[in-house]
């Protein structure tokens, strides 16, 4: 049984994948099972070489990555080349790991006693990833556990089914032994129960989920029932406050790449431009005139900023915003509403808390201009949402910009940088409806490891019975 992903822009077959069942999920993760052992037994240097292997086959598939991704997700050549270079770097990042995955001696009350703390591999890791940033998301849910030692399930996202192949692909010509990278792919109708099933699997002691808040949510109640750990990494409503002293100019250039690479769909863009009133109208006009500058266009002709959004349902869903929007008194200052999957860099100015835009992630080429009176009042509506993954201030007062990013409710936030900003060794992750836990770097050790107490008595015990 097979299923389809339509290519966004021609409506043709971009690409056909199994359609597992319940069954045949259980069987990849008895396999996955079946491989943890030899993998966890290998040495870290034998690991880190097959994990460095692993980055130079994602780079031989540069050709296969670009196409994939256009045709499966409408991406630019541009974005698919930087998925690839920042997931190659993720799965050295990952290779590096391996000798530095270590424990300590805690010094014991008892005489004699020696006390170790260890950190082990879990066994199964089940990673489950999107189509937005596909190379990126779907290797950043298994390297750092492979680097751990642990054998992993990627749930491919079925807008993208072939990209993930590739990365699985990629991996096993790399000559990881048997069973220790797995792939599993659904129809978009069965994923409720193929997900169900992986998570339930007694072999399955981890799962990573990049995605929307509903799923997460749904996935967090499931992993409760058996006391999995997860970790979450959901939506975004990235805020960027430009406060009166800023250099406007870095500002415009940060806020347009942040609200429309990918047109709109990272997690991480900025989704609400918080400008003071002193600097609002001067900034307003100019980072309206440098998204009409910004062209959408077909991204296999490859020669506009902006390609296609990943499917009519985005089109319809930005289209309401706007129309929401103005009918509550927003003002369109560039872009607007599309008929089709090629949707124009949009500005809404003057948004405010009753209208949808405020607070519901677009993940769409739309931007919110929401103008504060003063600092205090930008880093209010900075907070004011339930989401918390990445935020940006801009100022010329770097002391100024440190006491205003710590006030922000955000898992990250830059100063004088864009919201949209990912490297391998940081630790990346959100609060509240942006999820919990962190990829990359060491943090990404404390996910997918299990931390042991282990003890050894070197004199005689006494004991009181
Ligand atoms: P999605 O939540 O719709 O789908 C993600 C995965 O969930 C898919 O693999 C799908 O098979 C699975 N799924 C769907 N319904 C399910 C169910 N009922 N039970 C179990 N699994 C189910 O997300 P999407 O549309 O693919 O991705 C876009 C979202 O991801 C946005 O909200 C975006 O902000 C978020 N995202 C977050 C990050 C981050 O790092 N925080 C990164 C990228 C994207």
């Amino acid at each position: 049984m097979f299923f389809e992903r339509m290519n966004p822009i021609t409506d043709r077959v971009a690409s056909r994948a199994t359609a597992m069942s319940a069954a045949d999920a259980r069987a990849v993760a008895d396999r996955a099972a079946a491989g943890c052992k030899a993998w966890a037994d290998m040495g870290p240097n034998a690991r880190r070489a097959l994990l460095s292997k692993a980055a130079e086959a994602l780079e031989e598939r540069r050709e296969q990555f670009v196409q994939a991704m256009t045709d499966e997700v409408g991406a630019t050549a541009g974005w698919a080349l930087f998925n690839l270079m920042l997931a190659a770097g993720m799965v050295r990042e990952a290779a590096a790991l391996t000798t530095r995955i270590g424990g300590e001696v805690i010094p014991s009350d008892k005489p004699g006693c020696l006390a170790l703390s260890v950190r082990e591999p879990v066994g199964v890791v089940l990673g489950i990833a999107p189509w937005n940033a596909p190379i990126i998301l779907g290797v950043r849910a298994i390297a750092t556990p492979l680097a751990c030692g642990n054998a992993v399930i990627l749930k491919a996202s079925e807008l993208c089914p072939r990209t993930h192949e590739l990365i699985i692909e990629a991996f096993a010509s790399a000559g990881l032994p048997a069973g220790v990278v797995n792939l599993v792919t659904n129809a978009p109708q069965d994923a409720a129960e193929v997900v169900g099933t992986l998570i339930d699997h007694p072999a399955v002691r981890r799962i990573n989920f990049t995605g929307s808040t509903a799923v997460g949510r749904i996935i967090a109640r499931r992993c409760a029932e058996s006391l999995k750990p997860c970790l979450l990494e959901l939506g975004g409503k990235a805020p960027l406050i430009v406060l009166e002293d800023a250099d406007l100019e870095e500002a415009v250039k940060a806020a347009a790449f942040g609200a429309f690479m990918n047109q709109g769909q990272i997690c991480m863009s900025t989704e609400r431009i918080i400008p003071v009133a002193a600097i609002a109208d001067e900034f307003t006009a100019r980072f309206a005139a440098k998204a009409r500058s910004l062209a959408s266009g077909d991204p296999r002709a490859g020669n506009t900023p902006l390609g296609a959004v990943v499917d009519r349902r985005t089109v319809e869903h930005v289209n309401a915003l706007i129309d929401d929007a103005v009918a509550a008194g927003a003002r369109v200052l560039a872009g607007g509403k599309a008929e089709d999957v090629i949707m124009p860099a949009t500005v809404v100015d003057g948004v405010t808390q009753k209208m949808r835009l405020y607070r519901e992630e677009s993940f769409g080429p739309i931007v919110a201009i929401i103008r504060a009176a003063d600092e205090t009042d930008a880093i209010r509506v900075a907070n004011d949402s339930e989401y918390g993954l990445s935020a940006a201030v801009f100022t010329a007062d770097a002391a100024r910009g440190l006491r205003v990013a710590r006030q922000i409710r955000s898992g990250m936030c830059h100063i004088n940088g864009p919201t949209v900003h990912d490297e391998a060794q940081m630790p990346f992750g959100g609060v509240g409806a942006s999820g919990y836990g962190r990829f990359g770097g060491a943090a990404g050790i404390d996910e997918f490891t299990e931390l042991r107490w282990i003890t050894i008595e070197t004199v005689p015990g006494q004991f009181p019975i």
